[in-house]
């Protein structure tokens, strides 16, 4: 079972400037890999280059990368850093930088990569050291040794590798004050659906159950809040935040099941945002297992307090009407991407193809 965590995790308000001092020690030149606004509108990209001009580290920004990172642009950043000879990559953003921020690393050590090189995970040398600062509370991307990217053809494609893990994770719940409401509700669910996937899920173990009974403990009355468009305080931030990362350190242990998968064909094709398309089928994963596994499942609502029924319902709420419905043709045209694949695997039980077709029909 895959358990090695070399990520630092450092988290709490003003955690940069707590630990400005491991920025000098990586190195004179960085790196810095963000998107369009989030670095600037959360406040940590001020924050990191006041960090640099006291330590007087030079740096270069890259800031093209958009949602679902292309692979393209994760070389482009790559490559920006190797002629920069950056001694190390700061990534700041939400999932999307920071998982390009990982392959960026990668790319910054193997110049000559390319998108099947990257997909073969074919590469000579280690990656150079990677920072990740977080802007949204969701995806746990931190602390994953995953990189979720889009290939050519537009398909949304993973690598999983020990060396996309970051030297040091950095989360200040403060900067993600500054995300508009649908990004702060998508990313949430995201969170849970993580720490749920994780649970009902073929390669969970003490450890992983661990992390997603206490996250999802901490998260759903702050979900309930996100549902009655409550203003969120300090402590309700940091418990979404802290959620988020238990998610990534469940999912680092068990990987995620066919929500996630089939979720990734509604960001491609519908362009929901990563959490809600994902979300779309929670609740077809609860009633799967409430129907298949009704004590594993039982156990589960009993540890953590939450009525099944009313998790459900808050889930649907949290949702945008999507008004998706799937031909016949389209249904039969994604199924050969669900046979023999892993997060379908990975659903506690024996789940198929055809189990699939029922939830695709339904939606
Ligand atoms: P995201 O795609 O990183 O960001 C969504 C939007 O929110 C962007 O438009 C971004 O703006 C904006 N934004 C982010 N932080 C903000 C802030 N603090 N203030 C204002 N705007 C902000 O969203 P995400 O849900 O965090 O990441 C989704 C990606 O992560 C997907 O590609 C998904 O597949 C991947 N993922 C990876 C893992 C893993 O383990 N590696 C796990 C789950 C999901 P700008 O673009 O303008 O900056
Ligand atoms: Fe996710």
């Amino acid at each position: 079972m895959k358990h090695y965590m070399p990520t630092r995790i450092l988290t709490g308000k003003g955690i940069l400037q707590k630990h400005k001092e491991i920025f000098p020690a990586l190195g004179k030149r960085c790196c810095i890999i963000s998107s369009k606004s989030s670095g600037r509108l959360s406040g940590a990209l001020d924050d990191l280059l006041a960090i640099f001009d006291e330590y007087s580290i030079d740096y270069v920004i890259y800031d093209q990368i958009s949602q679902n990172p292309t692979v393209v642009s994760c070389i482009e950043a790559g490559r920006k850093a190797f002629k920069f000879k950056a001694d190390f990559i700061a990534g700041v953003g939400g999932g999307s930088v920071l998982d390009a921020s990982k392959t960026a690393a990668v790319v910054a050590a193997n110049p000559e990569l390319t998108e099947e090189l990257i997909y073969k995970q074919s590469w000579n040398h280690k990656p150079i050291p990677l920072i990740l600062i977080g802007t949204t509370a969701g995806t746990g991307s931190e602390v994953t040794y995953v990189s979720v990217m889009t290939n050519k053809d537009g398909i949304k494609k993973s690598i999983h590798n020990d060396d996309l893990y970051a030297r040091y994770a950095f989360g200040d719940p403060d900067y993600t004050i500054s995300m508009p409401d649908h990004v702060r509700i998508s990313t949430a669910i995201d969170a849970l659906a993580h720490l749920l996937e994780s649970y009902f899920n073929n390669n969970s173990n003490d450890i992983s159950r661990a992390y997603s009974l206490q996250g999802v403990r901490l998260l759903y009355p702050k979900l309930k809040l996100l549902a009655g468009h409550q203003e969120l305080n300090d402590q309700d931030r940091e418990a979404i935040y802290n959620a988020s990362i238990l998610g990534g350190l469940a999912i680092n242990i068990t990987g995620t099941v066919f929500c996630h998968t089939l979720g990734y064909y509604f960001t491609e094709r519908y362009h929901l945002l990563h959490g809600f398309a994902c979300a779309l089928f929670t609740n077809e994963l609860l009633d799967y297992e409430h129907k298949h596994h009704p004590d594993y499942c039982d156990s589960f609502f009993q540890t953590v307090q939450i009525d099944q029924e009313e998790i459900k319902e808050l889930i649907r709420s949290l949702l945008p009407d999507t008004e998706i419905h799937l031909t016949e043709e389209e249904i039969q045209a994604m199924l050969p991407r669900y046979t023999n694949n892993g997060s379908v695997k990975n659903t506690y039980g024996t789940m198929t193809v055809d189990d699939i077709e029922e939830i695709l029909h339904r939606l």
